[in-house]
């Protein structure tokens, strides 16, 4: 079969590999109708996340057909059509049962303290072969899947396997609750859906931040009100809408490939305080701790989340669903803690939203396939990664059809 893999930074290739088979009782094989490209792909792409082992498939983000099921797996048929939860769970340990689905005991081979299980990610989350391919195998295919009726076509079903549901899953971190003022940060794919998950959860006003003038539209047609931050600081803008006050929630959507203002009046600060961050560790040497882990002190905060400090209200609260790596340290710990700001974040228990957002989808209570912005078969999909890498007007969400 085709398949979209990982052979080194920068270097993703359309492969011809082994159709996946059955290794446990409990896994599927699903053949995939349509699966996407994920800003998280491209971290490991782009080497910002580290750790991913080459041959491994990349995806996941996908829904289709089950050709085959394992003898434990009593809730599906040949022949269903699925969703597949970005995420891998038991659905038996106990923090899947307390819907904690990110932090299974048992997905993850590398052990329970591993935590999250993902498809096609690096070493540390399995690694499991991921999505964008013909065929994919399903770990815990008895729990995962989610069955999809015939009137939720695929491009709305796409969007329940990771974005809409981690951006749900930003607004529950944050707390964001009736008449709440919520700003989000980032108005890519994840951004979009925050906005509005933010407003199914009772927002009264959602703030956005970004920088590219197409995605604050489409953050606008959604009713958010749209900051640009090449044209203007936000944090200023932010205290102006709110009366000097600030907002109650912030989600911040971005993660560690946040991009610096290049332009306005955030462009200056944000620039010599990236200068200074990089002086401080120049002047001094990485280390080696006792198990070879190389430490480089002086870690600059992301810009997103020193906005989210600066922007919310005295006690307002902070979920962070952007993806950092582990090796991130920094936090604006200090600010945060003298405003007494509640800070929640995490990887998305997918498993435990998706029913509902189904139901919400199913039921034409918001329609998730506006934020899919480019569909390509997969012969183009090299093509599509460096587009939607170089964030090109008009690229917000790339769904791949892997039929030949
Ligand atoms: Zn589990």
């Amino acid at each position: 079969m085709k398949a979209v893999v990982w052979h080194g930074v920068g270097d993703i290739r359309l492969d011809d590999v082994p159709d996946p088979t059955i290794q446990d009782p409990t896994d599927a094989i699903v053949e995939i109708t349509a699966s996407a490209i994920c800003g998280t792909d491209l971290h490991f792409v782009r080497g910002t996340m580290a750790g991913m082992v080459e041959g491994t498939i990349l995806g996941h983000e996908a829904l289709g057909v089950v050709r085959e099921v394992g003898p434990g797996v009593r809730n599906l048929r040949t022949g269903d059509r699925v969703v597949v939860p970005s995420t891998v769970a038991c659905g038996t340990c106990s923090y899947c049962r307390a819907g904690y689905y990110a932090q299974c005991d048992n997905a993850n081979p590398n052990g329970p303290a591993a935590g999250t299980c993902f498809f096609g990610g690096p070493q540390t989350t399995g690694p499991v072969d991921g999505l964008q391919a013909q065929y994919a195998r399903i770990p815990f295919a008895n729990v995962g899947p989610v069955w999809l009726p015939e009137e939720v076509g695929d491009d709305a079903a796409i969007m329940l396997s990771d974005i809409y549901p981690t951006a749900w899953f930003g607004a529950r971190l944050a707390e964001v609750g009736d008449g709440d003022t919520v700003l989000v940060l980032g108005a890519g794919p994840v951004g979009q859906f925050a906005v509005t998950s933010a407003f199914q959860q009772g927002a009264g006003r959602v703030l956005v931040v970004d920088g590219i003038p197409s995605r604050l539209d489409q953050a606008r047609s959604r009713g958010a009100e749209a900051i640009d931050f090449n044209a203007e600081d936000p944090v200023a803008v932010v205290q102006e809408l709110t009366g000097g006050i600030g907002v109650d929630r912030v989600i911040d959507a971005v993660g560690v490939d946040a991009q610096r203002p290049k332009s306005g009046p955030a462009a200056e600060a944000a620039q010599e305080q990236a200068d200074q961050f990089e002086q401080e560790r120049s002047q001094v040497a990485p280390e080696q701790d006792p198990h070879g882990h190389t430490w480089v002190p002086g870690d600059a905060p992301s810009q997103s989340l020193q906005w989210a400090v600066q922007a919310v209200a005295k006690a307002g609260s902070i979920g962070i669903i952007g993806v950092y790596p582990p090796q991130m340290t920094s936090f604006p710990t200090g600010a945060a803690m003298n405003k007494n700001l509640t800070v929640k974040m995490g990887n998305c228990n997918h498993r435990r939203y998706i029913p509902h957002l189904l139901e919400l989808v199913r039921t034409g209570a918001i329609d998730p396939s506006t934020v899919l912005t480019q569909v390509d078969d997969m012969p183009s999909v090299l093509e599509a990664y460096e587009t939607f890498d170089q964030r090109q007007t008009g690229w917000t969400k790339v769904a791949l059809d892997p039929s030949p």
